[in-house]
């Protein structure tokens, strides 16, 4: 018998499925990759803001340094835009970083960890990378059903993720959801309530989670640059909680887990209103051209609050791939969702609205 290596949970641990990337499906499908689309990972249809751009370029001749472990500047962009102190603020290579480290300092081998049936997919990973139990609360309409994730929290458990709007499928917690949750949460658990898409929220959607983070300890909201920010592939995302948990968070946080590029294009991109205004209004637009061809289709989808729009490829089991292959061979790469329990969905990411157009297209030719 050969020697296995490292703990069970560790070998069971599926790997994430990301979004095919353009360079792969050009090589697998012989296409050209300037006709191939991308709707698949939820990123910023604009590419990155132009500030952004400047700031990293200015910074790159720092290059031979290591980067500022502390993140001063970056840690100062967000204290003033969000009114904490920099003690709250635990910065992380992408929030995916964030909500490792929660599993990582919160934790241990057989703990429970609560998160709903159709949320994102670093949950299950995050816990079981740690040995966690996950405790996973069947969907509410595709969304959160707190009231079952209150009930279901037990003796073991040690963290809850919540993530508003939800990925993959675009739900939203209204405020006084979440606030009738949080009273219920005994206070040695420690709820992540994962605010990815939150900068796509109409403004009178918005509420104010800081001001929940001033009154319960045990709550860490995470943010990130990836989405509407357009910085992706620099990796940078924050936390924002009170500092019994940032102190913890950044004893175990690798000293300089945000490079120094990636932390003066957060600084400009957190600055730059105008670009997250122009994401939010392209995105509002490109969900309308969407969902009302998917109306004209008689396609269900359901109501998102994100950048993506979760739609029914058929009704059986196999849809979802069946569609996807063959987006895929006209160049349109959107994401299956079979490995989060949604295999006759497929989501697609909210595109530039020729993006979209050629998106729909394609979607026309393949369903009828
Ligand atoms: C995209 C996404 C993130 C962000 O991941 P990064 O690591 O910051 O790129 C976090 N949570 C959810 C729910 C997401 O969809």
């Amino acid at each position: 018998m050969s020697i296995q290596f490292g703990p069970d949970y560790v070998r069971a641990l599926a790997p994430y499925q990301g979004g095919k990337p353009i360079s792969e499906v050009a090589r697998e499908f012989g296409l050209d990759e300037a006709k191939i689309v991308k709707l698949a990972s939820n990123e910023n249809p604009l590419g990155m803001p132009e500030s952004a751009k400047q700031a990293m370029l200015r910074a790159m001749a720092e290059s031979a340094r290591y980067p500022d472990a502390n993140g001063f500047d970056l840690k100062g962009a967000i204290s003033a835009k969000y009114d904490v102190p920099q003690d709250w603020i635990t910065l992380g290579n992408g929030s995916n970083d964030i909500l490792e480290l929660c599993a990582h300092a919160f934790v241990q081998p057989g703990q429970s960890v609560i998160f709903a049936e159709y949320s994102f997919a670093v949950y299950p990973l995050a816990t079981q990378a740690v040995g966690g139990r996950a405790n996973i609360v069947p969907s509410k309409d595709f969304g959160h059903d707190l009231p079952a994730m209150a009930k279901a929290i037990a003796e073991d458990t040690r963290l809850v993720f919540i993530a508003n709007p939800n990925n993959p499928t675009g739900t939203f917690l209204q405020a006084g959801e979440i606030e009738a949750f949080l009273k219920q949460v005994p206070p040695h658990v420690v709820v992540v309530l994962d605010e990815a898409y939150n900068e796509y929220l109409a403004p009178e959607q918005q509420y104010d989670s800081i001001a929940w983070v001033r009154q319960y300890p045990n709550l860490i909201v995470s943010r990130t640059m990836s989405k509407a920010y357009g910085l992706a592939g620099l990796r940078v995302g924050f936390g924002i909680s009170q500092p019994v948990i940032t102190d913890l968070l950044n004893r175990i946080r690798q000293p300089f887990n945000v490079n120094t590029l990636a932390q003066a294009a957060a600084v400009a991109a957190l600055n730059d209103t105008a670009f997250l205004k122009k994401s939010a209004e392209l995105n509002a637009q490109g969900y309308r051209q969407l969902t009302q061809a998917f109306d004209a289709m008689g396609l269900l989808y359901v109501p998102s609050f994100g950048n993506f729009v979760l739609f029914k490829a058929g009704d059986d089991d196999q849809a979802g791939a069946r569609v996807n292959l063959a987006l895929l061979k006209q160049g349109i790469i959107v994401r299956p969702v079979g490995n989060y329990g949604l295999p006759q969905w497929l989501r697609v990411s909210i595109g530039l609205p020729e993006e979209n157009a050629a998106f729909l297209a394609a979607l026309k030719q393949v369903l009828a």
